[in-house]
C-alpha cells in the first residue's frame, strides 16, 4: 500500500486535526452491572471496554500475596475489531500488552489494601483504529476506580507519533502505519509520574521532548475527561437515590 499524505499543505492531519488536537474522546463509566467496576473509553473510533473483578479470592493459592492484592490484567481485541478477522486465540502482542498495561497501572492502586486477593482488569478491543494500549489504560484505571479501589491518581494513556516530519498527539491507525514514529505514553498527572513510555522509530532528543511534552498537555485533557465520566457516574447515582 502506497503512504498517503498524512499532513495536508494546510498543515493539518488526513482527518482534518491540527497536529496537537485530540481525536473526539468520550467516556462512561458503570456500564456494566455484573462487574465490580467498568468502563467504555473512545478515542476517535478506537473504543475500549475495561471490566475489573476483584478484589477476591481465588483458587489458585498460590498466586496470592500475603502483604497486597495481585493485579492481573487480560488485553484482547475482538474478532471483529481489526479489518482482518483477529484470531480470538492470544497473540505474543497481547500477551506484551497485557504485562505494560498491568504495570501502567500498578504504581497507582493502593493494593496493601486488599491482601491475599486478586484484582482481575479484562479489557476487550471492540474496534482498533490505532492507539489501543494508550485507551485501555485510561478505560482500565476508571474501570478500577469505579470497583471502588483505592488509587493514588488515576491513570490515562496516550500516543504522540512524527508523520511527514510533524509531532502530531493521539494518532490513528494510518498515522501509526505510515508514520516515522510512535511513542505511546501513560501518565498520572496528579501524581507526576510516567507509568509507561514506548517509541518505536526514530526521534531526534528535540523531537522527544517535544513530544513528551505534546503527551503530557494530551494527558491533562484526558485526565479532566476521566475525572468528569467519574463524576456524572457517581452525581448520576446520588441524583437516582
Ligand atoms: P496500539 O493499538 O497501542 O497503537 P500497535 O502500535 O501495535 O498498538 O497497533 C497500532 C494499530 O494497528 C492498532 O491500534 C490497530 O488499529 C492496528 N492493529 C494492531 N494489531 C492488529 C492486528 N492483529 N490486526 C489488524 N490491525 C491491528
Amino acid at each position: 500500500m502506497e503512504k498517503p499524505k498524512l499532513i495536508k499543505e494546510n498543515g493539518l492531519r488526513h482527518d482534518g486535526r491540527r497536529p496537537n488536537e485530540l481525536r473526539p474522546i468520550r467516556m462512561s463509566v458503570g456500564i456494566l452491572n455484573k462487574a465490580s467496576g467498568s468502563a467504555l473509553v473512545e478515542y476517535g473510533e478506537t473504543k475500549v471496554l475495561a471490566a475489573v473483578h476483584g478484589p477476591r479470592e481465588i483458587p489458585q493459592r498460590h498466586l496470592l500475596l500475603p502483604d497486597r492484592a495481585v493485579i492481573r490484567c487480560r488485553y484482547h481485541m475482538l474478532s471483529f475489531s481489526t479489518h482482518e478477522r483477529k484470531s480470538p486465540v492470544p497473540t505474543r502482542r497481547e500477551i506484551e500488552l497485557s504485562k505494560v498495561i498491568r504495570e501502567a497501572l500498578e504504581p497507582v492502586v493502593i493494593s496493601e489494601t486488599f491482601p491475599r486477593t486478586a484484582i482481575d482488569v479484562f479489557i476487550e478491543i471492540i474496534n482498533a483504529d490505532g492507539g489501543t494500549r494508550t485507551a485501555a489504560v485510561t478505560a482500565a484505571s476508571l474501570a478500577l476506580a469505579d470497583a471502588g479501589i483505592p488509587m493514588k491518581d488515576l491513570v490515562v494513556g496516550v500516543a504522540v507519533g512524527k508523520v511527514d516530519g510533524v509531532l502530531v498527539l493521539d494518532i490513528d491507525e494510518e498515522e501509526d502505519m505510515f508514520g516515522e514514529a510512535d511513542m505511546p505514553v501513560a501518565i498520572a498527572p496528579s501524581l507526576g509520574i510516567v507509568t509507561l513510555l514506548q517509541l518505536n522509530g526514530v526521534l531526534t532528543r528535540e523531537e522527544f521532548s517535544e513530544a513528551l511534552r505534546l503527551a503530557l498537555a494530551g494527558a491533562n485533557l484526558i485526565y479532566e475527561k476521566a475525572r468528569e465520566a467519574l463524576r456524572d457516574r457517581y452525581m448520576k447515582v446520588r441524583v437516582e437515590e
